[in-house]
């Protein structure tokens, strides 16, 4: 509605009146500080004489939230010719700042110090330009030109898809400082800086483009990949390129820290990705093919998520709010995506898929929110509705991601099954991601209208009542069809899968008793999330409570293990002693079907499209 646009936009030239951009901000962000979780950064800023909102990132691309809510932005401090400048926080958006620039003034000196609560050790820190970042509010932040430079502690590497122009070697800077070239607010918030003590590059392809991996760890013999990893990473690339048919980076790094320190896990880029993993991570096959998948879904999003965006989080600055409604497509099919490649490059077995696959629609299978809640309700909802692992099986958490593995194999057998395996998702990505063949960075929005023109111009169907049926319509059981179209059947065996056993650090898997007992419960017997609608919960047990006892013997993986069995052949009930709060009582659990793990099987006779998906679109080596 234009009147509504006009009565936003006017408040927001305003605000932005006393900026005068000749020249780009400069930004340096001191990281010397990093083992004392501290970053400090030195900003001007040009101006003109009047009043000036500047601004903090609110909304951040890949957060999909807000960020800051720890108020760890301090020490902020503006001056001009030598005196300070007084501020007042916007009384409404709490990450913007009022001043006056007197007359005289050209240029606008700001100070910060950021407190850093993860990724930052005594022998690496990962800096996201989000976190030191001020700039002019109400201003397009592509429109915004700014050259930042680095100042790290002497001795550390640095890894970036930022260009330097400093003299000398830019990953070993011999005085820790580090210049690069200009760029935009928008670009710097999308271009993080990885730097530590024990830090190695491999490079992984030369064309089409240039890819790195840049690894840090806690250290100097973490920081050595097997080659094998090495390997795979290198076949994940042009697998990569071969299904999106495009690229759109000038070269790309995924940065990976390999460090006791969580939490873990990644956030995308356009032309890297920040990934943090436990220190193990690659040093087994097993342990690979469950970490190896952040690296391929990471950079999968360069496609789907940073270039093609949902318009509702296609936001022109970092201070409107984001509408996630997609994110079963950004997260979703990234998620499917990145599996299959990860399948493809090798750092899964197609068995290993399968396992996964069994995990993930058991485990949606089970979610009891899903009877009152639908799956793009999820995604709207995660901008500001997130919550811990009590009852989280019936408010639904990002279920949107693992939702999205379902959905999009649906799609790519529909795809086959319509063309007689003529055609599959890939066709669908030759028009989403590589329309306009490959570009540089850059944001290309797109709306639910779109997928369904896209996938009707693949093979024409009703598309939009298929994705409406599955994604916005509530349904009480997850969507196994892609696996029964791929020639596959979801069933329960009393014995886990080997990979549903494989935990990113050793030691810390816990008896899985969720399909069985329908409670999640740590080593310790801690009991994290109850089944609504399950045994245990039927027998009132709650999350947060504590099993201490079972059948008479205290609480291990194996003596629970032992009364699952027994019960099997029993008439008694499975005995607890429980500890909720101060109190210890005595429960019953009326249960005797054993242990129930999710594994597929193959059904004879069908097409296997599910390991046809699975199989390297190029020749190995
Ligand atoms: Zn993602």
């Amino acid at each position: 509605m234009p009147t509504r646009t006009l009565a936003l936009a006017l408040p927001l030239l305003l605000a932005s009146f006393a900026f005068a951009q000749q020249a780009p901000i400069q930004i340096t962000a001191d990281l010397t500080d990093a083992p004392r979780k501290l970053f400090h950064a030195e900003i001007d800023i040009p101006v003109h004489p009047g009043p000036l909102a500047v601004t903090a990132a609110a909304w951040v691309p890949g957060h999909h939230a807000t960020k800051h809510t720890d108020n760890d932005i301090t020490g902020l401090v503006f001056t001009a010719n030598g005196s300070v400048i007084p501020w007042r926080r916007d009384d409404v958006d709490l990450y913007q700042f009022h001043l006056t620039i007197p007359a005289g003034v050209t240029t606008l000196h700001a100070h910060l110090d950021y407190i850093v609560n993860i990724k930052a050790t005594n022998a690496l820190a990962v800096l996201e330009w989000e976190d030191l970042m001020l700039y002019p509010a109400g201003i397009p932040v592509r429109q915004i030109a700014i050259q930042p430079s680095v100042i790290v502690p002497a001795g550390w590497g640095v890894a970036t898809s930022l260009h330097a122009i400093s003299p000398g070697d830019p990953e070993h800077p011999a005085d820790g400082r580090v210049h690069y070239a200009p760029t935009t607010v928008q670009m710097l918030e999308d271009s993080p800086i990885f730097t530590g003590i024990n830090f190695r590059e491999y490079p992984l392809a030369t064309a089409p483009k240039p890819v790195f991996i840049d690894v840090f760890g806690d250290n100097p013999e973490e920081v050595e990949l097997r080659p094998s990893v090495v390997a795979e990473l290198q076949r994940l690339v042009p697998e990569a390129v071969a299904m999106y048919s495009s690229t759109h980076y000038d070269a790309y790094h995924f940065l990976l820290t390999l460090t006791k320190n969580g939490p873990y896990g990644g956030l995308e880029h356009h032309e890297s990705s920040d990934n943090s993993l436990p220190n193990a991570s690659f040093t087994t096959d097993e342990i690979t093919a469950v970490a190896g998948p952040v690296l391929s879904h990471e950079y999968t999003h360069s496609w789907n998520g940073k270039y093609r965006r949902p318009a509702g989080l296609a936001t022109p600055d970092f201070a409107t709010p984001m509408k996630g409604e997609l994110l079963w497509v950004y997260e979703g099919l990234t998620d499917y995506l990145g599996n299959v490649l990860g399948t493809r490059c090798g750092f899964m077995t197609p068995d290993q898929y399968h396992d996964y696959i069994a995990g993930v629609a058991a485990r949606l299978d089970s979610t009891s929110g899903r009877e009152w809640r639908t799956t793009a309700d999820t995604a709207v909802g995660i901008s500001g509705l997130q919550g811990g692992s009590a009852w989280a099986n019936w408010r639904r958490g990002s279920d949107y991601y693992p939702e999205g593995d379902l959905v999009w194999l649906d799609v790519d057998t529909t795809i086959r099954k319509l063309t007689g395996d003529r055609k599959n998702l890939r066709d669908f990505l030759t028009i989403f991601v590589a329309g306009h063949g490959s570009t540089p960075p850059e944001i290309v929005p797109y709306d639910f209208d779109e997928l369904v023109r896209d996938l009707n111009l693949v093979v024409p169907n009703d598309w939009a009542a298929f994705l409406r049926e599955r994604v916005y319509q509530v349904q009480p059981h997850a969507n196994t069809e892609g696996i029964e179209q791929g020639g596959w059947k979801l069933v329960y065996t009393d014995k886990p899968t080997p990979y549903s056993q494989i935990a990113l650090r050793p030691g810390t898997a816990a008896l899985n008793v969720w399909y069985s007992l329908g409670i999640a419960v740590d080593s310790d017997g801690s009991i994290t999330d109850v089944r609504v609608g399950g045994p245990a919960d039927k027998a009132k047990l709650a999350p947060g409570e504590k099993i201490l006892v079972v059948d008479g013997h205290i609480y291990t993986n194996e003596t629970l293990r032992k009364a699952l069995r027994a019960a099997k052949t029993a008439a008694a009930p499975i005995s607890f002693i429980i500890q909720s709060d101060t109190l210890v009582s005595t429960v019953a659990i009326d249960y005797h079907d054993g242990e129930r793990y999710p594994t597929l099987v193959r059904v004879e006779g069908t097409p296997d499209y599910l390991d046809e998906i699975l199989k390297p679109l190029t020749p190995a080596k």
